[in-house]
């Protein structure tokens, strides 16, 4: 298996990282601490095109293989793991689905305009009753004449209250059960919607998660992404690249708590040596660097065959699982190895720590993932 990447990979993971560096990594504590949408930044990454990293370049995007855009997730997320997932949701789960299945019309409205940053997009599946079972969504639209009318509401959407376009799930034909589910393109401003709730969270700070309430909203026929009852199959079919995703997140807030905890513990002294001489400290970071590059390995396997059109199910789930368990094992050691200090808001391993967390629960939480995995075991689809 070749896990090399090709030039044009390295160049624009260089670009991405030098955008991040220069202009997200300032911004960092500041977008935490204050718990804003970060506009501006996510403007400028519109405009030097990582919002459209994997869209066709026919409909604004850049038109880069899925493995690129992963690498611009981790980038990103290594300086603020609040915009990778700004960047994860908008590209991966919003935009994507409308290159997918929409009509050249719904491509032309709206794709062009995510792609660029012009407009924001979000994905709402989650209900307040339905979270990993995700079947067991109520928001309900009904026909009406042409169009439909929709009631119900959403729970914990990523860039809620900053979107101009939602994709909303919603369920048709009750009686047809997952085949049941319809999705709609339903933009800020429609009447009887209304951003309800904002979340306050432990950390993703600048990532706003707010909850969405539809109140006999009335939707145009050429608001229906796909065809009726394809809803589930849709949102399905961005589960798998949302987890490689979120995996890649995941990697990068691991990798900038290591380098922190390397950074640190050769400068800070004690006993009259630094910290890093002792051997206890060189065990703890033998394991955090080993872990981090098997989760490099299994994120960018599972990119790479998504990238090429391979089935990647299990893979994906995996990737997210040891990434997202390695986030949230190497911050906590990050923290540890900086002592009272880490505890602190001076340094940013306790927010990295905070970050770390949502990454085991959201795209199906690492319970779920352990069950996508065993189900793939018992079809004998892995070794
Ligand atoms: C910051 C954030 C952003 C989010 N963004 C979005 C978004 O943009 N769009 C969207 O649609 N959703 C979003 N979500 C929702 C997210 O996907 C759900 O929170 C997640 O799927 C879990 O659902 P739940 O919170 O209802 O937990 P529950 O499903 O109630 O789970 C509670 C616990 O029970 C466990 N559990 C549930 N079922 C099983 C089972 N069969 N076997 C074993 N254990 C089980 C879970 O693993 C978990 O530990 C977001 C969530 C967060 C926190």
């Amino acid at each position: 298996m070749d896990l090399a990447l090709t030039a044009e990979q390295e160049a624009m993971r260089r670009t991405v990282r030098d955008f991040a560096r220069d202009v997200i990594a300032p911004r960092a504590r500041e977008t935490d601490e204050r718990d804003e949408f970060p506009r501006d930044v996510i403007r400028r990454m519109g405009d030097l095109g990582i919002l459209g990293l994997p869209v066709p370049e026919e409909w604004g995007g850049v038109g880069a293989d899925y493995l690129s855009y992963i690498l611009a997730i981790e980038e990103v997320s290594y300086q603020s793991a609040a915009i990778g997932v700004i960047l994860a949701v908008h590209t991966g789960v919003a935009t994507l689905p409308i290159v997918m299945f929409g009509t050249d019309d719904q491509k032309r409205r709206y794709v062009e305009r995510l792609a660029t940053g012009e407009w924001i997009g979000a994905f709402a599946l989650t209900e307040p009753d339905a979270g990993s079972d995700a079947r067991a969504i109520r928001t309900r639209a009904v026909r009406d004449g042409d169009g439909y009318v929709l009631n119900g509401s959403k729970a914990f959407i990523t860039n809620g209250g900053v979107a101009d376009v939602y994709t909303v799930f919603a369920v048709t034909h009750p009686e047809r059960g997952a085949h049941g589910v319809t999705a709609f393109l339903v933009e800020q401003g429609t009447p009887g919607f209304a951003v309800g709730r904002r979340e306050e969270k432990m950390g993703l700070h600048g990532s706003p998660t707010a909850a969405l309430e539809f109140a006999d909203v009335r939707l145009a026929p050429a608001q229906r992404l796909g065809a009726e009852g394809e809803g589930f199959k849709i949102a399905m079919s961005q589960l798998d690249g949302g987890r490689i995703g979120i995996a890649a997140q995941a990697l990068g807030i691991a990798r900038a708590a290591f380098d922190a905890a390397v950074a640190y513990t050769k400068t800070r002294r004690q006993f009259g040596r630094a910290i890093a001489d002792f051997q206890a400290t060189r065990l703890t970071l033998a394991q955090m660097a080993t872990d981090i590059e098997a989760a490099q390995l299994l994120t960018y396997r599972a990119a790479g065959m998504r990238s090429r059109g391979q089935p990647c199910t299990a893979e994906a789930s995996m990737a997210k699982l040891f990434a997202s368990d390695t986030a949230m094992r190497v911050t906590t050691d990050a923290v540890q190895l900086f002592g009272g200090y880490g505890y602190t808001r001076e340094y940013p391993v306790e927010r990295l720590m905070r970050d770390a967390k949502v990454t085991q629960i959201y795209e199906g939480t690492n319970q779920i993932q352990r069950i996508v995995i065993a189900k793939s075991l018992e079809r004998g689809g892995l070794p």
